[in-house]
């Protein structure tokens, strides 16, 4: 069951609201001009009549419940869990940087992927996100750069879950953000673990958002064991989706490559994903993240050194490769550790962590 919140309705949708029989029809598009531009709840309008104000109370409920707020990097930071409607939990995470302000969002409660490393995967799927619950992260994190001073800029669809395993929702959070809540289409980031009929799809949309495929293996038997979906869609067939959606897109694609100790981080590793862009029709550009701990995976990430050896090795190899810098990995926010577990609000605010938990007021949108 995915819930209807007040950011699931469509502009004809809220028009439509049995809320609005007998109001002057301006009056819904001061509730839209609320949700995507004031971004405030739309009971909270106080240029709306009381009765008015009461009934949309009811029908246009928010998605997501604030349970905690973790801080870490001096408050450039901040990881949001969220409670659903239905009771799951979810999260996301803002990142202030000094030209720019990026959230990275959730599209799924858990993932059914199943990637050995990754804490989402590891505690397994519940549920595919609605377009409202999607969009609801963005806006809260909004309003939240903006109590900073600052503008939300950049989206990643890289919290919690496949953004490409529920497509329909995530496209429709996609065209929500890019065309009423302002957001250039160049500034949001599709990330995926290489569900093959989505890139597809992806190569026959419009809008020139980015896409970021988590490669992580460039050899099948190694990404068979890490990424298990490879065994579905392996190599040979990946490549082939990247460089049609390179052919009908002509923007560049770039991969996403978390380094595991002894692992992926062999100069054969570096050979192997070198072969793979030369083969593509647009170099891509190739991201090297040091494996985050979670709790599930006893493989520790490459030491520092042994990553910049990995980018020297590529880069040697004429492929366009930069370093990640990690955030939050103090507050579990970093790529991968996402897993909106309740024992994180337990944890969180331990003495001497350096983790500063509160559970927040009530709904800032
Ligand atoms: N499901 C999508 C998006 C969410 S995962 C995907 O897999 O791309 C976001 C990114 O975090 C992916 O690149 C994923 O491979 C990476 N990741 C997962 N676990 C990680 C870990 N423990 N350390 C570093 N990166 C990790
Ligand atoms: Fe799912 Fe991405 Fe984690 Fe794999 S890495 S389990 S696809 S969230």
């Amino acid at each position: 069951m995915t819930p209807r919140t007040r950011y699931d309705l469509s502009r004809v949708e809220l028009d439509a609201l049995p809320a609005f029989a007998g109001e002057p029809r301006y009056r819904v598009e001061q509730v839209w001009r609320g949700l995507y531009h004031e971004l405030v709840a739309p009971d909270a309008l106080t240029s709306l009549p009381r009765a008015l104000r009461d009934r949309l109370r009811d029908d246009l409920p928010s998605a997501l419940d604030p349970v905690t707020e973790q801080v870490s990097d001096r408050g450039d930071t901040v990881k949001s869990l969220w409670r659903l409607v239905d009771g799951n939990l979810v999260e996301s995470v803002v990142m202030l940087y000094p030209e720019r302000a990026t959230v990275c969002i959730s599209t799924q409660a858990g993932c059914a992927m199943g990637c050995a490393f990754c804490a989402t995967g590891q505690a397994g799927f519940n549920r595919h996100l609605s377009t409202g619950e999607i969009v609801e992260q963005v806006v809260r994190a909004t309003v939240h750069t903006r109590l900073l001073g600052r503008r939300l800029s950049n989206v990643v669809f890289m919290g919690m879950g496949e953004p490409l395993a529920n497509y329909d929702r995530v496209w429709a959070a996609v065209e929500r953000l890019h065309a009423d809540l302002g957001l250039s289409a160049r500034h949001l980031t599709l990330s995926t673990v290489g569900i093959v009929p989505g890139i597809e799809r992806l190569a026959r949309e419009a809008l020139p958002v980015n896409l970021a495929v988590s490669l992580h293996a460039a050899d099948d038997a190694l990404r068979d064991e890490l990424v298990p979906i490879n065994r579905r869609y392996p190599l040979d067939v990946l490549f082939g989706a990247c460089a049609r959606y390179l052919e009908a897109k002509g923007r560049r694609l770039s991969f996403e490559w978390a380094l595991i100790d002894g692992v992926n981080d062999r100069p054969i590793d570096a050979a192997q994903l070198a072969t793979r862009c030369r083969s593509l029709p647009l170099a891509p550009h190739v991201n090297l993240i040091p494996l985050n701990p979670t709790p599930g995976w006893p493989t520790r990430g490459t030491p520092p050194a042994g990553v910049r050896l990995f980018r020297d090795e590529l880069i040697a190899r004429g492929v366009n490769a930069t370093i990640r810098q990690n955030r939050g990995t103090d507050i579990d926010a970093a790529c991968g550790q996402l897993a909106a577990r309740p024992v994180s609000i337990a944890a969180a605010g331990r003495p001497g962590t350096g983790d500063q938990a509160s559970p927040l007021p009530g709904g800032s949108a």
